[in-house]
């Protein structure tokens, strides 16, 4: 294997960091953590993607086996002033996971599922674990981490939490922000700090403490107040919200006697603010009963008219699958038993879920939407599926459609674009010469970049 400098870097833009600081920082990674370092080129071509259309080559990698390699990781970074990108599955579609510094990969070593308390429904978990393993142990109590998001086979809690991610249910679940109940954060200065809800006067104590978690407490708080307006005029009022910071969770609680939790401003932080190393995670209730209606459409356009009308009927989820999908998996063996309830030649469906008690109840009400659907002429035939197989295998087609999409090749292939700095309204100074920074960024001049 070469040494890291004499690894070609197509990375658009050389690193800033040279070569002997990388060496430096190669060795005093070695030397201080349990977990593995790789610099070798093979690693570094490995890390140098995610799910996104960027390539960028990283200076090394690190995968820690525990908190403390993940603290002594940040502040070696902070030392020897290399950008730190963590990494959970790689399955951002917008280059979150790659950087030309260090990533972090905490999928490989912690992903304990550290407590689980059925009764009070919430449990502590390491960001590594990835969300169908962690489900697959909480159904055995009944009991989900519910956002669902298409990747669940392979993201990490601690991916989705710094995405902010929703998946197929979020209509009814919302996004993983709701599911955030505290998170154990190590922040630039390689301090560990537990964010969770405060009580006024706590919040109090803890901002005018002086050290990097109060100076982060205390510009949180400023910011919201300060641009409470601005926010209100400009942060987009959809649910599915991701773009930018969260500062708007804070605004209303700023004052307003609700409980100030800084795990808000972490979740859809993307990595920029501090490392999850530990997440309370709210647990819900498995349904009771599911069934699913497929609708068939024969345009898009009375597919997405038909969505409207669908809510009225407070489904558990509404999914689009279009034509495109269908093309992709036509002929292929391993969809062939996935598309079993396609009639015709739709150019749309929709597949609605509803959650109840029981089947009888549940049979209602997919009649009722059929019968509605009917009476305003949409879609031309209705599919059923009442058994969990039957479910499986629509879920799994609308699952599968994203990544067959992905793997187009040519110009008909659908790629996400990430914004910069200069996209924000808000400027928090956290984006610089493409690197990732840290909480203490958002602090005007009071830290250091890692
Ligand atoms: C085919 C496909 C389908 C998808 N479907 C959905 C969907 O239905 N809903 C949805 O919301 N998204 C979806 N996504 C996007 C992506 O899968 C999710 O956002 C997923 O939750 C990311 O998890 P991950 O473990 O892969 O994170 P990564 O891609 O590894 O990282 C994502 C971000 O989290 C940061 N991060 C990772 N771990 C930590 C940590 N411990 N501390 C701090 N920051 C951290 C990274 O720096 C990065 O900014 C899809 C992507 C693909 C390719």
């Amino acid at each position: 294997m070469g040494r890291a400098n004499e690894v070609p870097d197509n990375s658009p833009g050389k690193t800033a960091v040279s070569s002997d600081v990388i060496e430096a920082l190669r060795r005093s990674l070695e030397e201080r953590i349990e977990g593995e370092v790789r610099f070798d080129a093979l690693s570094r071509a490995l890390y140098a993607t995610d799910a996104s259309v960027y390539q960028i080559m990283p200076v090394g990698v690190v995968l820690p086996k525990s908190r403390a390699d993940v603290v002594e990781t940040v502040r070696l970074c902070a030392r020897h002033g290399v950008p730190l990108t963590p990494r959970g599955a790689g399955t951002a579609l917008s280059g979150q996971a790659i950087c030309r510094g260090l990533v972090l990969d905490l999928s490989k070593y912690m992903h304990r599922v550290v407590e689980v308390n059925a009764g009070q429904k919430w449990a502590w978990v390491e960001p590594g674990v990835v969300l169908d393993e962690l489900n697959a142990m909480l159904s055995r109590v009944g009991l989900q981490f519910a956002p669902d998001v298409a990747t669940s086979d392979r993201a990490t809690l601690g991916g989705m939490i710094a995405n902010n991610s929703a998946g197929a249910h979020s209509v009814i679940y919302g996004m993983t922000l709701d599911h955030v109940l505290e998170l154990e954060v190590v922040l630039s200065d390689g301090s560990v700090v537990r964010l969770g809800e405060l009580d006024d006067e706590t919040f109090e104590a803890r901002s005018k403490a002086d050290d990097l978690e109060g100076r982060c407490y205390s510009a949180v708080a400023r910011l919201a107040r300060e641009h409470a307006g601005e926010i209100e005029r400009r942060y987009p009022k959809i649910m599915r919200h991701v773009g930018g910071y969260g500062l708007d969770r804070f605004r209303p609680a700023v004052g307003a006697g609700r409980p100030f939790n800084l795990a808000g401003i972490i979740v859809g932080s993307e990595g920029t603010l501090g490392v999850v190393v530990g997440a309370k995670i709210r647990l819900t209730p498995l349904p009771k009963a599911k069934a699913l209606s497929v609708v068939h459409f024969t345009t898009r356009s009375e597919a997405l008219a038909a969505t409207a009308a669908a809510l009225e009927h407070k489904p558990a989820a509404v999914e689009f699958i279009d034509r495109m999908i269908l093309d992709q998996t036509e002929g292929r063996r391993e969809y062939t038993r996935l598309r079993d309830f396609v009639v015709g030649r739709p150019e749309a469906l929709l597949a609605v879920e509803f959650f109840g008690e029981n089947e009888q109840a549940l049979t209602e009400r997919i009649a009722q939407l059929e019968q509605n659907f009917r009476n305003r002429g949409f879609g031309y035939h209705y599919h059923r599926a009442m058994d969990s197989d039957a479910q499986q295998r629509v879920w799994k087609l609308r699952k599968a459609g994203l990544g067959l999409l992905m793997s187009m090749k040519g110009d008909a292939k659908p790629v996400g674009i990430a914004y910069t700095k200069d996209d924000y309204e808000l400027d928090f100074t956290v984006w610089s010469n493409g690197n990732q920074c840290a909480a203490a960024d958002i602090v005007p001049g009071s830290g250091r970049k890692i």
